[in-house]
């Protein structure tokens, strides 16, 4: 996909918007949130623009997996505190997403950091084993149908 003008993270990939640069290859580019809401709060993203996990390679996809686990390491060998990491992916407004350049977010975890992951994921859903069988079923007749 051809570069968007107006995109924020692909100014930062390409140089053209300032940022603390934490890593760099030719497939990912990882820096510190602006608006952290941990200290030590990372983005890794695609140094090639794609709007969301859907629309990412897969080969760009396992990167960046792969640099969010040197980032944990490093992380946890650094001077900061970190007992423990979140990772965390948006795609689309109604699931929070607000930069519309794929993005991994890497949360360092520390006991008083003072951020919860609260709320919806508490609290839990209980469907039952049938209705999960019934979407497990629908879930592999859509993998099946992928090219
Ligand atoms: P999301 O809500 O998952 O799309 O996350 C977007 C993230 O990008 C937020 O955590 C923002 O604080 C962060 N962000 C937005 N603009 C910048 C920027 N110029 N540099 C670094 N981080 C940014
Ligand atoms: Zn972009």
């Amino acid at each position: 996909m051809q570069e968007p003008t107006d995109c924020i993270f692909c100014a930062i990939v390409a140089g053209r918007a300032p940022a603390a640069i934490v890593y760099r290859d030719e497939h990912v580019t990882a820096f510190l949130d602006l608006f952290p809401v941990v200290p030590g709060h990372l983005l890794i993203v695609p140094n090639r623009h794609a709007k969301g996990l859907t629309e990412l390679d897969a080969d760009a996809a396992a990167r960046m997996v792969a640099v969010a686990q040197r980032l944990a390491a490093a992380v946890r060998r650094s001077p900061m505190p970190c007992e423990g990491i979140n990772l965390f992916m948006a795609e689309g407004p109604v699931a929070g997403q607000t930069v519309f350049h794929c993005h991994l977010h890497v949360l360092p975890r520390h006991g008083s950091d003072g951020f919860h992951l609260g709320g919806s994921f508490l609290e839990r859903l209980n469907p039952g084993r049938d209705d999960l069988d019934t979407l497990a079923a629908s879930l592999r007749s859509a993998l099946a149908a992928l090219e």
